[in-house]
C-alpha cells in the first residue's frame, strides 16, 4: 500500500515463571511468557508486539554479546505486563510476610529495561505490576499488602480477577483528561495486590480510584514514562468499562 507507515516496534516485557517444586516437565523449567491479550491491545494499533526475554550475564546458555540496551536501541517503545508482586527489597524494605516477597528476578530484569528505554529516549507504559515497577524504578515505593497496610482502601483484588472492576477519577488539569479528550474517568478492570505508596521522583497522580488509591502516574520528565494500576487490554470483555485507546494513542504517537 502506497504511503504506508512503518508499523511501531514494541516491546513487551516477559512473565516469568520460575519452576514449581516438585513439577514435571515444563514446569521445571523457566517460561518467560506474554498474556494474549496483551499483545493483542498493544496491535490492535499499527504496531508490531515482540517480547522482550531477559538477558542474563551470568545465564547458563552460551553468552551472546547482546543486551538489553539492544533492544531499547532497536525498539520504539515498551510495555510493562501485569503480574507478580515487586519486591520490597527493590524500594528498601524487607518483606513483612514471606508471601510478598514479589519476584526479585523479574524486578532486575524490568529494571533494566526501564532504565535502558528511559536511557534511549523511548516510551514507555506499564500496567498493573508495570506502574508499579516504573514508581519504584524512579525512587517511590508501594504497600506491600493492600487490605493490611491501607485498610480503608477496598475491592482492589477479587475473585472476579479481570472483570474486577472500580471507578477511577482523572486528576484535573492533568494529562489524561487531555488525551482522553475531556473525559473525567470511568469504571477501569484493576486487580491488584499492592499499589503506590511514596511516588517517586518527578512523577504525577494522573487517576485515583474512590478510596483514594492511586491508579494512574506519570514521569513529568523528558520522555513519556506512564502507568495505570488497571488492566486496559481486558476492557473489551465488558462494554460498560473506559475506553483507554487514547492511552495507548499517545504511547504510540510517542514511540512514532
Ligand atoms: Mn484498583
Amino acid at each position: 500500500m502506497l504511503g504506508r507507515r512503518r508499523p511501531v516496534h514494541i516491546g513487551l516485557s516477559a512473565r516469568i515463571f520460575h519452576p514449581e517444586h516438585g513439577g514435571t516437565g515444563l514446569k521445571t523449567k523457566t517460561l518467560q511468557v506474554l498474556e494474549q491479550s496483551v499483545a493483542q491491545w498493544a496491535a490492535s494499533r499499527d504496531t508490531l508486539v515482540l517480547m522482550v526475554p531477559s538477558v542474563l550475564s551470568d545465564g547458563a546458555l552460551m553468552r551472546s554479546s547482546i543486551r538489553i540496551r539492544d533492544y531499547a536501541d532497536y525498539l520504539d517503545g515498551l510495555i510493562l505486563q501485569g503480574g507478580a508482586d515487586v519486591s520490597p527489597r527493590a524500594y528498601g524494605e524487607e518483606p513483612l510476610k514471606p508471601e510478598w516477597s514479589g519476584d526479585p528476578v523479574r524486578d532486575a530484569y524490568e529494571l533494566e529495561l526501564v532504565h535502558e528505554f528511559m536511557e534511549a529516549g523511548k516510551p514507555i507504559l506499564g500496567i498493573c505490576r508495570g506502574m508499579q515497577l516504573i514508581n519504584v524504578a524512579l525512587g517511590g515505593s508501594l504497600y506491600q499488602d493492600l487490605p493490611t497496610q491501607c485498610p480503608e482502601s477496598r475491592g482492589h483484588e477479587t475473585p472476579d480477577y479481570d472483570r474486577n472492576a472500580h471507578e477511577v477519577t482523572f486528576t484535573p488539569g492533568g494529562q489524561f483528561v487531555k488525551w482522553f479528550g475531556g473525559v473525567t474517568g470511568g469504571p477501569v478492570a484493576s486487580i491488584h495486590h499492592q499499589a503506590v505508596q511514596h511516588l517517586g521522583k518527578d512523577v504525577v497522580v494522573e487517576a485515583t480510584a474512590p478510596d483514594g488509591v492511586v491508579e494512574a502516574i506519570r514521569w513529568t520528565g523528558r520522555s513519556f514514562v506512564c502507568g495505570v494500576q488497571w488492566h486496559p487490554e481486558f476492557h473489551h470483555l465488558n462494554s460498560d468499562m473506559l475506553d483507554c485507546h487514547p492511552l495507548l494513542e499517545a504511547f504510540l504517537a510517542a514511540a512514532r
